[in-house]
This record gives C-alpha cells, sequence and structure tokens, in this order.
C-alpha cells in the first residue's frame, strides 16, 4: 500500500507540505480498501514521508532525519564502541565545515553563542547538565552557512550521538566544566576572527569528547552499563547522563 501511495506523490509531483486527497476518495482512486489506505499512511509517517495533521488530513513531509533518530535500534544504542566512530564522522563533518564559518558569521549569531557557552559554564559549576544549550551551540555555529542538509546533518549526527552516550556512565562536574570551556575557546577565537584558531578550538573540542568517551569506557563504574533504556521520545529533559 505503501509503494501505491509514493508511486502518486511521484506521478503527480507532490511536493513537501501538499495534501494528499480525502481518505474515501484517494482509497477509491488507488482501488484499495480504507484501512489498507490507513495502514499505508502510517507506514510513511513512521520513516518520515508523510504527516497527519489532526483534523486537517494527511500532507507530504519535509525531509526529515527525525525518523531514523527515533527508530535507531537498540543494539546500535548500547554500543559504546560503535559511538567512537560515530564521532569520527561528526568530527569531519564539523571540523571541515569551519573554515567557511569566520568570514560570514553574522556577529548577532557571535552574541547568540557567547551566551550559550556561558550559560553552559554557569550550568556546570551548579554540576547541572546542559545537553540543550549544547546542542544548539552546535546548530547556532553552522546556521550561517545557509545549508539546509548540513544543518540537518549537524543535527542529526549531534542527536544520535547524544542517544549513544547515554549508554556511558555519567561524567564527572570537572569534566562538564572543561567541556563548558571548550565552547567558550571556540567563541573567543569566534569573536576574533581568528580563522586558525577557530579552527584548532574545535578539533581541539572534538579531541576532548574523544578522550573523555576513552576514560568514560574504562571507568570502572563504566563496565556494565547501568540500565541503558531507549528513550521513548525526543523530547527528554535534562538526564544525568555522560556530558561528552
Ligand atoms: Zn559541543
Amino acid at each position: 500500500m505503501a509503494l501505491a501511495i509514493k508511486e502518486f506523490i511521484e506521478s503527480n509531483g507532490l511536493k513537501k507540505g501538499d495534501a494528499l486527497p480525502a481518505e474515501a476518495a484517494f482509497a477509491q482512486q488507488l482501488g484499495i480498501s480504507r484501512p489498507s489506505l490507513r495502514e499505508g499512511v502510517k507506514a510513511l509517517e513512521s520513516v518520515g514521508v508523510l504527516e497527519s495533521r489532526h483534523g486537517e488530513g494527511v500532507f507530504v513531509a519535509d525531509f526529515s532525519f527525525d525518523p531514523i533518530v527515533d527508530n535507531l535500534p537498540y543494539s546500535l544504542l548500547a554500543d559504546d564502541a560503535q559511538l567512537l566512530h560515530l564521532l569520527e564522522v561528526r568530527t569531519a563533518l564539523e571540523v571541515g565545515m569551519i573554515p567557511k564559518i569566520v568570514q560570514i558569521v553574522p556577529a548577532q549569531d557571535i552574541r547568540k553563542l557567547r551566551q550559550l557557552a556561558s550559560r553552559m559554564h554557569e550550568l556546570a559549576l551548579k554540576d547541572v547538565s546542559f545537553e540543550d544549550e549544547d546542542r544548539e551551540f552546535h546548530a547556532t555555529l553552522f546556521g550561517c552557512l545557509n545549508n539546509p542538509f548540513l544543518n540537518r546533518l549537524v543535527d542529526l549526527f549531534w542527536q544520535v550521538f547524544h542517544r549513544m552516550s547515554d549508554s556511558l556512565p555519567r561524567s564527572d562536574s570537572s569534566s562538564r566544566r572543561q567541556t563548558a570551556l571548550e565552547h567558550i575557546a571556540i567563541v573567543e577565537k569566534l569573536e576574533r576572527g581568528d580563522a586558525a584558531g577557530l579552527q584548532q578550538a574545535h578539533e581541539r573540542h572534538f579531541e576532548e569528547i574523544h578522550k573523555r568517551i576513552m576514560k568514560l569506557r574504562n571507568h570502572p563504574d563504566g563496565a556494565v552499563p547501568s540500565a541503558v533504556q531507549l528513550p521513548a521520545n525526543r523530547t527528554r529533559k535534562r538526564p544525568a547522563k555522560a556530558e561528552v
């Protein structure tokens, strides 16, 4: 059924935000029953091709990696060796795109990055995790490049990386402070327009993340990850977890 719907979308040239025909008419048009149509719609929703809006109908969804993040297999999330491979890719992506930023980053983005980094530092001093600020920091940093595909990839890697790092034991408050300081170092280079320094600071951030993961993996408490749980959804509040 999903295939028939996909063919319909393609042959009619439907784009993101376009509505599918109403259920009864659409089922008739495709020559299938309404329950099978519903099943097909559900399947395509779960992979992010369609989205249902309550009371409005079914629409072609905008491209998003969210369904991938939501459907990551448990075997991947619980395997912290894979985390290092993911980190390698994430590092190459971010560090590779960094040199372009200095030339074009607007002053308001630098101010926002400074605020986020200061907030991380404040929270670190209170021994509170700052996952949301960290995510926003990386998103803001690359936002000025105006490349939606890059934005989605940076965020995808960030999300998957942090999901996977749930399997590590909780980091201590000194490594949390260190993490905050790395973000501050990045902002300082940006404020000075120091391209080489920015590249170094960003690389350094990832080297330190790598070291922290290695340390957490070798931690005696880390031998058996404590109750790794599959998060039910993406919106979570500050959990007690590895701050990498
Ligand atoms: Zn970071």
